[in-house]
Protein backbone atom coordinates (compact mmCIF):
# COMPACT_ATOMS: atom_id res chain seq x y z
CA UNK A 1 0.00 0.00 0.00
CA UNK A 2 1.62 3.52 -0.88
CA UNK A 3 0.47 6.31 1.52
CA UNK A 4 -1.98 8.83 0.02
CA UNK A 5 -1.09 12.70 0.54
CA UNK A 6 -3.18 15.24 0.16
CA UNK A 7 -0.65 17.55 -1.29
CA UNK A 8 3.10 16.35 -2.77
CA UNK A 9 5.47 19.34 -3.45
CA UNK A 10 8.60 18.64 -5.73
CA UNK A 11 11.55 20.83 -4.91
CA UNK A 12 12.28 22.69 -1.36
CA UNK A 13 13.23 26.43 -2.70
CA UNK A 14 11.33 28.71 -1.53
CA UNK A 15 8.34 28.25 -3.95
CA UNK A 16 7.82 24.63 -2.63
CA UNK A 17 8.13 25.82 0.99
CA UNK A 18 5.76 28.34 0.89
CA UNK A 19 3.60 25.52 -0.68
CA UNK A 20 3.84 23.03 1.77
CA UNK A 21 3.15 26.20 4.40
CA UNK A 22 -0.12 27.26 2.54
CA UNK A 23 -0.88 23.50 2.01
CA UNK A 24 -0.58 22.18 5.65
CA UNK A 25 -2.08 25.53 7.26
CA UNK A 26 -4.87 24.69 5.25
CA UNK A 27 -5.37 20.76 6.86
CA UNK A 28 -3.50 19.11 4.00
CA UNK A 29 -1.28 15.95 4.81
CA UNK A 30 1.59 17.83 2.97
CA UNK A 31 4.74 15.85 1.77
CA UNK A 32 7.71 17.90 0.49
CA UNK A 33 10.30 15.95 -1.81
CA UNK A 34 13.44 17.59 -2.22
CA UNK A 35 16.76 15.74 -3.32
CA UNK A 36 19.26 17.94 -1.89
CA UNK A 37 19.30 20.66 1.42
CA UNK A 38 16.00 22.62 1.62
CA UNK A 39 16.46 25.97 0.15
CA UNK A 40 17.19 25.49 -3.16
CA UNK A 41 19.04 28.08 -5.02
CA UNK A 42 19.33 30.39 -2.37
CA UNK A 43 20.79 28.38 0.22
CA UNK A 44 24.38 29.39 -0.81
CA UNK A 45 23.85 33.21 -1.48
CA UNK A 46 25.67 34.85 1.33
CA UNK A 47 23.50 37.86 1.65
CA UNK A 48 19.79 38.28 0.69
CA UNK A 49 19.25 42.32 0.04
CA UNK A 50 15.98 42.33 -1.98
CA UNK A 51 13.19 40.26 0.55
CA UNK A 52 10.85 42.11 2.23
CA UNK A 53 11.49 42.81 5.59
CA UNK A 54 14.53 41.14 5.55
CA UNK A 55 16.76 43.05 4.39
CA UNK A 56 20.15 41.23 5.60
CA UNK A 57 20.03 37.43 5.90
CA UNK A 58 21.82 34.88 4.58
CA UNK A 59 20.80 32.10 2.19
CA UNK A 60 21.21 29.84 4.73
CA UNK A 61 19.17 31.38 7.38
CA UNK A 62 16.78 32.12 5.04
CA UNK A 63 16.47 28.85 3.90
CA UNK A 64 16.20 27.09 7.84
CA UNK A 65 13.64 29.61 8.81
CA UNK A 66 11.41 28.76 5.88
CA UNK A 67 11.91 24.82 5.98
CA UNK A 68 11.00 24.90 9.49
CA UNK A 69 8.29 27.28 9.79
CA UNK A 70 6.83 24.61 6.86
CA UNK A 71 7.83 21.32 9.30
CA UNK A 72 6.18 23.51 12.32
CA UNK A 73 2.76 23.54 10.82
CA UNK A 74 3.20 19.76 10.05
CA UNK A 75 4.84 19.47 6.29
CA UNK A 76 7.21 16.45 6.01
CA UNK A 77 10.15 16.86 4.09
CA UNK A 78 12.58 14.15 2.83
CA UNK A 79 15.61 14.00 1.65
CA UNK A 80 14.27 12.37 -1.77
CA UNK A 81 14.91 12.93 -5.93
CA UNK A 82 12.02 12.51 -7.67
CA UNK A 83 12.68 9.43 -10.24
CA UNK A 84 8.94 9.02 -12.22
CA UNK A 85 5.54 10.84 -11.78
CA UNK A 86 2.43 9.56 -13.42
CA UNK A 87 0.52 12.39 -12.88
CA UNK A 88 -2.69 12.23 -15.51
CA UNK A 89 -4.34 9.87 -13.15
CA UNK A 90 -6.84 11.51 -10.53
CA UNK A 91 -4.29 9.85 -7.75
CA UNK A 92 -1.00 10.98 -8.60
CA UNK A 93 1.64 8.35 -8.60
CA UNK A 94 5.49 9.37 -7.58
CA UNK A 95 8.38 7.35 -7.31
CA UNK A 96 11.73 8.06 -5.48
CA UNK A 97 14.51 5.44 -4.78
CA UNK A 98 12.86 5.19 -1.30
CA UNK A 99 9.53 4.40 -2.53
CA UNK A 100 6.42 4.87 -4.10
CA UNK A 101 3.56 7.61 -3.22
CA UNK A 102 0.29 8.98 -4.10
CA UNK A 103 -1.29 12.84 -4.20
CA UNK A 104 -4.65 13.85 -4.29
CA UNK A 105 -2.42 16.87 -6.13
CA UNK A 106 1.40 17.87 -7.10
CA UNK A 107 2.72 20.92 -6.87
CA UNK A 108 5.93 20.85 -8.90
CA UNK A 109 8.49 23.89 -7.59
CA UNK A 110 11.44 22.44 -8.91
CA UNK A 111 13.22 25.50 -9.67
CA UNK A 112 16.31 25.72 -12.02
CA UNK A 113 19.91 24.54 -12.43
CA UNK A 114 22.76 26.86 -13.68
CA UNK A 115 23.07 27.39 -17.30
CA UNK A 116 26.38 26.62 -18.98
CA UNK A 117 28.87 28.01 -20.16
CA UNK A 118 28.24 26.21 -23.75
CA UNK A 119 32.34 26.79 -24.93
CA UNK A 120 34.93 24.07 -24.91
CA UNK A 121 36.83 22.42 -21.85
CA UNK A 122 33.89 23.79 -19.59
CA UNK A 123 32.93 19.99 -18.91
CA UNK A 124 36.19 18.88 -18.57
CA UNK A 125 36.85 20.95 -15.49
CA UNK A 126 33.96 20.97 -13.69
CA UNK A 127 35.21 20.88 -10.25
CA UNK A 128 39.14 21.47 -11.33
CA UNK A 129 38.79 25.08 -12.29
CA UNK A 130 34.82 25.78 -13.57
CA UNK A 131 32.09 26.16 -10.22
CA UNK A 132 28.67 27.30 -10.47
CA UNK A 133 29.10 28.53 -6.86
CA UNK A 134 31.51 31.18 -5.65
CA UNK A 135 30.04 31.02 -1.91
CA UNK A 136 31.15 26.83 -2.19
CA UNK A 137 34.25 26.69 -4.06
CA UNK A 138 35.22 29.90 -3.55
CA UNK A 139 38.02 29.03 -0.94
CA UNK A 140 39.90 27.28 -3.20
CA UNK A 141 40.70 29.50 -5.02
CA UNK A 142 42.57 31.94 -2.38
CA UNK A 143 45.77 34.20 -3.62
CA UNK A 144 44.94 32.77 -7.30
CA UNK A 145 43.57 34.62 -10.45
CA UNK A 146 40.44 34.18 -10.79
CA UNK A 147 36.84 35.45 -13.18
CA UNK A 148 33.34 35.53 -12.62
CA UNK A 149 31.20 35.37 -16.14
CA UNK A 150 27.55 37.22 -16.37
CA UNK A 151 25.94 40.35 -15.78
CA UNK A 152 23.52 39.60 -13.43
CA UNK A 153 23.39 40.43 -9.22
CA UNK A 154 24.63 36.64 -8.93
CA UNK A 155 27.72 37.67 -11.13
CA UNK A 156 28.40 40.74 -9.09
CA UNK A 157 27.83 39.39 -5.40
CA UNK A 158 30.15 36.34 -6.56
CA UNK A 159 32.91 38.92 -7.84
CA UNK A 160 32.50 40.88 -5.16
CA UNK A 161 32.53 37.79 -2.66
CA UNK A 162 35.69 36.15 -4.70
CA UNK A 163 37.58 40.05 -4.38
CA UNK A 164 37.84 38.92 -0.85
CA UNK A 165 39.68 36.27 -1.61
CA UNK A 166 41.50 36.00 -4.89
CA UNK A 167 44.52 37.94 -6.04
CA UNK A 168 42.65 39.40 -9.17
CA UNK A 169 38.85 38.62 -10.28
CA UNK A 170 38.31 39.20 -13.82
CA UNK A 171 33.98 40.36 -14.77
CA UNK A 172 33.30 38.53 -17.91
CA UNK A 173 30.30 40.30 -19.71
CA UNK A 174 28.46 39.47 -22.90
CA UNK A 175 26.93 43.37 -23.02
CA UNK A 176 28.49 46.80 -22.21
CA UNK A 177 26.38 47.64 -19.12
CA UNK A 178 25.22 44.88 -16.66
CA UNK A 179 21.51 43.68 -15.48
CA UNK A 180 22.83 43.44 -12.04
CA UNK A 181 22.29 46.37 -9.23
CA UNK A 182 24.11 49.76 -10.19
CA UNK A 183 24.78 50.05 -6.51
CA UNK A 184 26.64 46.11 -6.71
CA UNK A 185 28.87 47.50 -9.43
CA UNK A 186 29.76 51.01 -7.70
CA UNK A 187 31.27 48.65 -4.96
CA UNK A 188 33.32 46.67 -7.79
CA UNK A 189 34.97 49.44 -9.40
CA UNK A 190 36.00 50.91 -6.20
CA UNK A 191 37.59 47.26 -5.74
CA UNK A 192 41.43 47.34 -6.74
CA UNK A 193 41.71 43.75 -7.53
CA UNK A 194 38.89 43.78 -9.78
CA UNK A 195 38.84 43.93 -13.46
CA UNK A 196 35.72 44.56 -16.17
CA UNK A 197 35.90 42.75 -19.69
CA UNK A 198 32.91 44.10 -21.20
CA UNK A 199 31.63 43.05 -24.82
CA UNK A 200 33.66 39.90 -23.89
CA UNK A 201 32.69 35.73 -24.26
CA UNK A 202 34.75 32.83 -23.03
CA UNK A 203 35.50 30.79 -25.67
CA UNK A 204 37.48 28.19 -24.30
CA UNK A 205 38.83 27.32 -21.25
CA UNK A 206 42.17 25.37 -21.25
CA UNK A 207 44.73 23.44 -18.61
CA UNK A 208 46.15 20.34 -18.07
CA UNK A 209 44.84 18.51 -14.34
CA UNK A 210 43.23 21.78 -13.56
CA UNK A 211 41.79 25.49 -15.60
CA UNK A 212 45.25 27.12 -16.32
CA UNK A 213 44.09 29.81 -19.16
CA UNK A 214 40.74 30.86 -20.43
CA UNK A 215 40.45 32.35 -24.26
CA UNK A 216 38.02 35.30 -24.69
CA UNK A 217 36.78 37.52 -27.50
CA UNK A 218 36.38 41.06 -26.36
CA UNK A 219 35.08 43.29 -28.85
CA UNK A 220 35.83 40.73 -31.85
CA UNK A 221 39.58 40.58 -30.74
CA UNK A 222 40.90 37.23 -29.32
CA UNK A 223 42.64 37.47 -25.95
CA UNK A 224 44.27 35.11 -23.41
CA UNK A 225 43.75 35.20 -19.46
CA UNK A 226 45.72 33.14 -17.26
CA UNK A 227 44.12 32.13 -14.21
CA UNK A 228 43.05 29.10 -12.14
CA UNK A 229 38.79 29.59 -11.26
CA UNK A 230 36.10 29.99 -14.01
CA UNK A 231 33.08 30.87 -11.90
CA UNK A 232 29.56 30.78 -14.34
CA UNK A 233 27.06 33.09 -13.26
CA UNK A 234 24.94 33.06 -16.52
CA UNK A 235 21.67 32.49 -14.59
CA UNK A 236 19.17 29.20 -14.49
CA UNK A 237 17.42 27.21 -16.65
CA UNK A 238 14.66 24.96 -15.27
CA UNK A 239 14.98 21.66 -14.56
CA UNK A 240 11.81 20.43 -16.06
CA UNK A 241 13.72 17.89 -18.41
CA UNK A 242 11.90 14.76 -16.42
CA UNK A 243 8.56 16.15 -16.83
CA UNK A 244 8.23 16.18 -20.60
CA UNK A 245 5.48 14.61 -22.15
CA UNK A 246 3.97 14.48 -18.77
CA UNK A 247 2.68 18.27 -18.10
CA UNK A 248 2.89 21.07 -21.21
CA UNK A 249 6.01 23.03 -21.28
CA UNK A 250 6.96 25.90 -23.27
CA UNK A 251 9.75 26.18 -26.01
CA UNK A 252 12.44 26.74 -22.79
CA UNK A 253 11.53 24.03 -20.94
CA UNK A 254 9.14 26.02 -18.17
CA UNK A 255 6.16 24.55 -17.12
CA UNK A 256 3.44 26.53 -18.96
CA UNK A 257 1.01 27.97 -16.04
CA UNK A 258 -0.53 31.06 -15.37
CA UNK A 259 -0.76 33.04 -12.25
CA UNK A 260 -3.18 30.81 -10.97
CA UNK A 261 -0.28 28.35 -11.15
CA UNK A 262 -2.75 25.62 -12.81
CA UNK A 263 -0.82 24.07 -15.57
CA UNK A 264 -2.38 21.77 -18.38
CA UNK A 265 -3.09 18.50 -15.77
CA UNK A 266 -5.86 18.81 -13.45
CA UNK A 267 -4.52 18.71 -10.06
CA UNK A 268 -1.19 19.54 -10.76
CA UNK A 269 0.29 23.02 -9.71
CA UNK A 270 3.37 24.85 -10.98
CA UNK A 271 5.16 27.03 -8.34
CA UNK A 272 8.48 29.58 -8.64
CA UNK A 273 11.10 29.94 -11.17
CA UNK A 274 9.77 26.67 -13.16
CA UNK A 275 6.69 27.96 -14.26
CA UNK A 276 6.83 30.77 -17.01
CA UNK A 277 6.68 34.11 -15.92
CA UNK A 278 8.25 37.47 -16.14
CA UNK A 279 9.94 37.85 -13.20
CA UNK A 280 12.21 35.40 -11.11
CA UNK A 281 12.64 36.35 -7.86
CA UNK A 282 12.43 34.83 -4.35
CA UNK A 283 9.28 37.17 -3.74
CA UNK A 284 7.62 35.80 -6.83
CA UNK A 285 8.81 32.41 -6.05
CA UNK A 286 6.71 32.87 -2.96
CA UNK A 287 3.87 34.43 -4.32
CA UNK A 288 3.21 31.19 -6.47
CA UNK A 289 3.50 28.90 -3.48
CA UNK A 290 0.76 30.45 -1.64
CA UNK A 291 -1.25 30.42 -4.78
CA UNK A 292 -0.46 26.59 -5.49
CA UNK A 293 -0.91 26.11 -1.85
CA UNK A 294 -4.36 26.91 -1.59
CA UNK A 295 -5.59 26.27 -5.32
CA UNK A 296 -4.46 22.78 -4.33
CA UNK A 297 -6.52 22.70 -1.15
CA UNK A 298 -9.75 24.25 -3.49
CA UNK A 299 -8.96 21.59 -5.75
CA UNK A 300 -9.33 18.57 -3.13
CA UNK A 301 -12.22 20.37 -1.58
CA UNK A 302 -14.36 20.59 -5.33
CA UNK A 303 -12.66 16.88 -6.63
CA UNK A 304 -12.25 14.98 -3.54
CA UNK A 305 -15.36 13.64 -1.71
CA UNK A 306 -15.56 14.13 2.24
CA UNK A 307 -12.84 16.42 2.35
CA UNK A 308 -14.41 19.03 4.09
CA UNK A 309 -11.43 21.40 3.48
CA UNK A 310 -11.23 24.75 5.49
CA UNK A 311 -9.84 27.57 3.56
CA UNK A 312 -7.05 30.11 5.18
CA UNK A 313 -5.91 33.60 4.69
P1 LIG B 1 20.21 36.73 -14.44
O1 LIG B 1 19.71 37.97 -13.78
O2 LIG B 1 19.34 35.98 -15.37
O3 LIG B 1 21.56 37.13 -15.19
C1 LIG B 1 22.25 36.22 -15.99
C2 LIG B 1 23.38 36.96 -16.68
O4 LIG B 1 24.12 36.03 -17.45
C3 LIG B 1 22.91 38.06 -17.62
O5 LIG B 1 23.76 39.17 -17.50
C4 LIG B 1 23.05 37.41 -19.00
O6 LIG B 1 23.41 38.31 -19.99
C5 LIG B 1 24.20 36.47 -18.79
N1 LIG B 1 24.13 35.30 -19.66
C6 LIG B 1 23.08 34.47 -19.87
N2 LIG B 1 23.42 33.46 -20.70
C7 LIG B 1 24.72 33.65 -21.01
C8 LIG B 1 25.64 32.95 -21.80
N3 LIG B 1 25.31 31.82 -22.44
N4 LIG B 1 26.90 33.44 -21.89
C9 LIG B 1 27.26 34.56 -21.24
N5 LIG B 1 26.43 35.27 -20.46
C10 LIG B 1 25.18 34.83 -20.35
O7 LIG B 1 20.68 35.61 -13.37
P2 LIG B 1 21.23 35.80 -11.87
O8 LIG B 1 22.28 36.83 -11.82
O9 LIG B 1 21.54 34.43 -11.41
O10 LIG B 1 19.99 36.33 -11.04
C11 LIG B 1 18.74 35.60 -11.01
C12 LIG B 1 17.73 36.41 -10.18
O11 LIG B 1 18.11 36.38 -8.78
C13 LIG B 1 17.69 37.87 -10.60
O12 LIG B 1 16.38 38.30 -10.56
C14 LIG B 1 18.54 38.55 -9.57
O13 LIG B 1 18.21 39.91 -9.37
C15 LIG B 1 18.27 37.72 -8.31
N6 LIG B 1 19.41 37.81 -7.39
C16 LIG B 1 19.39 38.76 -6.40
C17 LIG B 1 20.47 38.88 -5.53
C18 LIG B 1 20.48 39.93 -4.47
O14 LIG B 1 19.45 40.53 -4.22
N7 LIG B 1 21.59 40.19 -3.83
C19 LIG B 1 21.59 38.05 -5.67
C20 LIG B 1 21.58 37.09 -6.68
C21 LIG B 1 20.49 36.99 -7.56
P3 LIG B 1 22.41 39.46 -20.54
O15 LIG B 1 22.40 40.51 -19.48
O16 LIG B 1 23.07 39.85 -21.80
O17 LIG B 1 21.10 38.77 -20.73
Amino acid sequence: MTELYDSIITGGGTAGLTAAIYCARNGLRTLVLEKSAPGGQILNSPEIENYPALPHISGFDYSMALKNQAASFGAEIKTQAVLSLSLSGQNKIIKTRRGEYEAKTVILANGGVPRKLGCPGEEKFIGRGVSYCASCDGNFFKNKNTCVVGGGNTALDDALFLANICSQVYIIHRRNSFRGDGKTVAALEKTPNVTFLMNSAVTEIRGGESVEKILINQNGEARELNLSGVFAAVGQAPETGFLAGLVALDAHGYIQAGEDCKTSIKGVFAAGDARTKPLRQLVTAAADGAVAGVAAAEYIAKNWQGNAVQMGK
